[in-house]
């Protein structure tokens, strides 16, 4: 069994995105500037975010934090994507979620710029990552493509089952799973609360990417010999620590690992990449808006 260190594979891309922001100071060009929008006070959000920015500063990408009360409304929300729109300074930006109640998440996640939108949930991106076009791809999704890449794991002609069917992650990794090339060309069983037989669709499974939010969901007699287990879960569990909690996954990792021939860890798996490759999308924003 290999583990697939999100921790370490994070560190290596934003090492790799810092040599390209120092060539562009040297050579005295404009920076990445990624800003991002946070409404209301809800508690994982602002770690999220906080993380976000932190990174940034890290890699010497520019960074601004929009900070917004709960009770905004979706005029003064759309109001403020308009500005960031039309901001020549920012590169990208993403609107973190969930959003309060009061707005309309369509209505905003339509609004953003498409060639800014590097959390790539515009529907414009998302339709040209379902044609095999190039965009940005979703930050969740698009780590675990890199994992895969990195560590070498063959998914030609293998059986993937997604589970959970999100617009963030679900969904588009059933998308890019069953794509030409590599990583992709798998056969792709896309899962969600109202499958039937889920347990034997799964135990059929070559390659699991789990991303429903239930911890322990996945348990060892569910996963065949071999399976490639990708753990995309991020569940707050209470329990006695300093903090009053601990992040755990959707897998029994304990028992998994001992059956799979890959697995992710959580924490320091799926989590790191999404931050990373959100870096990624936003150099490759930065290119883009140089070049046009
Ligand atoms: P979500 O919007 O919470 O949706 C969950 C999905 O799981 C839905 O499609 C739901 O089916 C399905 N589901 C729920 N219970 C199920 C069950 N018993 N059997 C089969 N399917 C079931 O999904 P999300 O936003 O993608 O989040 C999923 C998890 O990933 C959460 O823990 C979240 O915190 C985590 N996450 C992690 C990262 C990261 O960076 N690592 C990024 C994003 C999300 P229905 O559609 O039928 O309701």
């Amino acid at each position: 069994m290999e583990v697939l260190d999100g921790k370490k594979v994070s560190n290596d891309i934003k090492n790799e995105i810092a040599v390209e922001v120092q060539k562009m100071k040297d050579q005295g060009e404009k920076v990445p500037h990624l800003a991002a929008v946070l409404v209301g006070n809800d508690g994982a959000s602002l770690t999220y975010v906080g993380s976000k920015v932190r990174a940034c500063e890290r890699i010497g990408f520019e960074s601004t934090l929009v900070k917004m009360p709960s009770t905004t409304s979706e005029v003064e929300l759309l109001a403020k994507i308009k500005e960031l729109n039309e901001d020549k300074n920012i590169d990208g930006f993403i609107v973190q979620l969930p959003l309060p109640p009061q707005i309309d998440t369509q209505k905003v996640l339509l609004a953003v710029d498409p060639d800014k939108d590097v959390d790539g949930f515009h529907p414009m991106n998302f339709g040209k990552m379902a044609l095999d076009m190039s965009t940005f791809i979703p930050a969740t999704p698009f780590g675990i493509l890199e994992l895969l890449e990195r560590y070498n794991v063959d998914t030609k002609g293998k059986h993937t089952v997604v589970i959970g069917r999100s617009h963030i992650v679900g969904r588009p990794m059933s998308i890019l799973m069953g794509r030409k090339g590599w990583p992709g060309n798998s056969t792709v069983t896309l899962t969600h609360s109202h499958t039937k037989n889920i347990t034997q669709i799964i135990s059929q499974a070559d390659i699991v990417i789990s991303a429903l939010g239930v911890p322990d969901f996945l348990k060892a007699e569910m996963v065949k010999d071999d399976a490639v287990v990708i753990d995309v879960g991020i569940t707050r569990v209470a329990d006695d620590s300093e903090k009053g909690y601990k992040i755990v996954g959707d897998v029994d990792y304990e028992n998994v690992s001992k059956k799979a021939s890959y697995i992710t860890p959580v924490p320091g798996g799926v989590g790191p990449m999404t931050i990373a490759m959100l870096l990624k999308n936003t150099l490759l924003a930065r290119e883009r808006h140089r070049n046009a």
